[in-house]
C-alpha cells in the first residue's frame, strides 16, 4: 500500500459493483482444481453477491504503483521480499500477532537493503491468505474420514463434520478479516511505526541471539550507517512511512472474481482482494481456470514453479499472462528444494532469458524442503531452507541474471516449527510451540537471521 498522496497514482474509486468482461468468466468453462464444493447453492450466491457490493480491499493506482516497483526489481534495481504465514487465521489476526508480523518484515527489510543497496519492496503474504490447495480432498483420523481442511475461507480446521463442511459465508468473513488486517498495516505503514531508526534499534535487540555474533560487524556497519545519516541531516521523517503491499494465492476463484473491479482511470479489470496475486504450484496449468482468469486483471501476478516445470511451461506461461512482456507483470517463484535447485533452475532461467522475456525471479526456499519429525510434525531444516536460498543466487550468479527476491512462510511470533537456526528450535518444542494450522514458519529469530544471511550474499 502506498503512502497516500503519491502523486503518480490517484487512488480514484474505481466503478461500484463487479467488473462485467466477458472474459473475467471464461475460467468457469474450463478445468478447475482444488475449489470447493459449494457450487449452485443459495448460500453460494449470496456470499458471492455480498462480496461483490462490498468495496474493494486495494486500489488500481496502488496496485499500478508496485508493478513498476517490481519492474525494477526485474533490472536488478530493487528486491522483493515476501513473508507471512503460510495460512492466516481469523483468531490470528490480532493487533499483537499482525504488528510483530509486519515488524519482522520491516527488520529484515533494513537488514536487506543495506546488504543489496537498493530497495526493498515489501510485502506481507496478509490480508487475504486463507485459502489452501491440499494434496487430498478427504482426511483420515482413527477411523474416521472427513474433507481436509481447505484455509478458513472455506472450512475449519477442528475435526468435526460440522467444522470441516465447506461454508461460503467464511468468504465474507475472510473479506473483513482482510479489510481489518489492512486497515492496520496502514496504520502501522504511515503512522510512524516503520521509522528507520526504531527499526534499527529493535534489530539491536537481536544482540541477545548467539546468532549475532556471527552478524556483529553488519550490524555494526548499519548502526554507523544510520549515524552518518543522522549527522548529515537525513529526513528521518520521511522514512518513518513505509510502502507495504498485501499479496495471496488465488485460490479460491468464488472470493477473486467478485472483487475484481473496474477501474474508472483505466477501464481495466483489477481484482482488488490484494496488491500481488499468485497461482500456485498445484493450479498452474496453461489451461486451466486460474491461469486464464489472472491473465485478464491488470495485477502483477506471480507462479510458484516446482521441479516438474520444464522451461517450455514457463515460456508457455508467459506468452499467456504476460503477452506483451510488461516489465514487472510477472513473477516466477521458484521453489524447487535444496536438492533440485542447482540442478533444475538453471535450464528455466537460461531459456526464459534466452526467449527476451524479463520476469522477476524470486526464490521460495520453504515448499520443496517440507519433511515429518521424528515425532510427527510437518517441518522444515533451516540449514535446507538457507541451502536452497544460496543455490539461488549461485545460480544467479553463474548465469549473470538477477536474483530478484525472497518468499518466505514467517512469523513474528517465537513459535517453533521450523527445526535449526543459530539459536536452535529442536523438535522437542513442537508439542508447546507449534502453531500454524498448515506448513511451518520460519520464527521471528530464524526470520531475521536468514536475512543477515541473505545480506551478506546481495553484499558480495
Ligand atoms: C504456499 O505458498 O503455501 C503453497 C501451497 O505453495 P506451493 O503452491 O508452492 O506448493
Ligand atoms: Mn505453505
Amino acid at each position: 500500500m502506498s503512502e497516500t498522496g503519491t502523486e503518480s497514482a490517484p487512488l480514484t474509486a474505481p466503478v461500484p459493483g463487479p467488473a462485467t468482461d466477458p472474459g473475467l468468466d471464461a475460467w468457469r468453462e474450463l478445468p478447475i482444481k482444488q475449489q470447493p464444493s459449494w457450487s449452485g447453492t443459495d448460500e453460494h450466491r449470496r456470499a458471492v453477491d455480498e462480496l461483490a457490493s462490498l468495496p474493494p480491499l486495494v486500489f488500481a493506482g496502488e496496485v499500478d504503483i508496485l508493478r513498476e516497483r517490481l519492474a525494477e526489481a526485474a533490472k536488478g534495481r530493487a528486491f522483493l521480499l515476501q513473508g507471512g504465514d503460510c495460512a492466516e487465521t481469523f483468531e490470528g489476526a490480532t493487533a499483537d500477532r499482525i504488528s510483530a508480523r509486519v515488524k519482522t518484515i520491516l527488520q529484515m527489510s533494513v537488514v536487506l537493503t543495506y546488504g543489496a543497496s537498493m530497495p526493498v519492496i515489501k510485502m506481507g503474504r496478509m490480508a487475504g491468505q486463507f485459502a489452501k490447495p491440499r494434496s487430498s480432498d478427504m482426511e483420515t483420523r482413527d477411523g474416521v474420514t472427513l474433507p481436509a481442511f481447505r484455509g478458513e475461507i472455506v472450512n475449519g480446521y477442528d475435526f468435526t463434520e460440522e467444522s470441516r463442511r465447506h461454508d461460503p459465508a467464511r468468504m465474507v468473513q475472510a473479506y473483513h478479516t482482510s479489510a481489518s488486517t489492512l486497515n492496520l498495516i496502514r496504520a502501522f505503514t504511515q503512522g510512524g511505526f516503520a521509522d528507520l531508526r526504531a527499526v534499527h534499534q529493535w534489530n539491536q535487540g537481536f544482540r541477545a541471539n548467539p546468532a549475532y555474533k556471527q552478524y556483529e560487524s553488519l550490524a555494526a556497519e548499519i548502526d554507523r550507517a544510520v549515524r552518518f545519516m543522522e549527522a548529515c541531516g537525513a529526513d528521518f521523517e520521511a522514512l518513518k512511512r513505509t510502502e507495504f503491499f498485501a499479496a495471496h494465492e488465488a485460490l479460491l476463484l468464488d472470493y477473486e472474481r467478485p472483487l475484481t473491479r473496474t477501474d474508472s482511470r483505466t477501464g481495466q479489470p483489477y481484482d482488488t482482494s490484494g496488491h500481488f496475486l499468485w497461482i500456485g504450484e498445484r493450479t498452474r496449468e496453461l489451461d486451466g481456470a486460474h491461469v486464464d482468469f489472472l491473465s485478464r486483471v491488470r495485477n502483477p501476478i506471480g507462479v510458484k514453479l516446482g521441479p516438474t516445470t520444464t522451461p517450455d511451461d514457463a515460456l508457455a506461461l508467459i506468452d499467456k499472462l504476460d503477452p506483451t512482456r510488461e516489465p514487472g507483470r510477472l513473477t516466477f517463484i521458484s521453489r524447487m528444494g535444496a536438492q533440485n535447485i542447482r540442478e533444475k533452475l538453471p535450464n528455466l532461467v537460461e531459456k526464459v532469458t534466452a526467449s527476451g522475456a524479463e520476469v522477476v525471479w524470486v526464490t521460495d526456499p520453504m515448499h520443496g524442503n517440507t519433511v515429518t519429525s521424528a515425532n510427527g510434525y510437518k517441518t522444515r531444516r533451516f540449514d535446507d531452507v538457507m541451502d536452497e536460498v544460496r543455490g539461488f543466487f549461485e545460480v544467479h550468479d553463474s548465469l549473470g541474471t538477477v536474483a530478484g527476491g525472497l518468499h518466505v512462510e514467517m512469523t513474528g511470533d517465537d513459535v517453533a516449527e521450523c527445526l535449526g537456526g543459530a539459536d536452535p528450535i529442536r523438535e522437542e518444542q513442537f508439542d508447546d510451540l507449534y502453531e500454524s494450522l498448515c506448513d511451518p514458519r520460519l520464527n521471528h529469530r530464524q526470520s531475521l537471521e536468514m536475512a543477515f544471511l541473505v545480506s551478506g550474499a546481495l553484499a558480495a
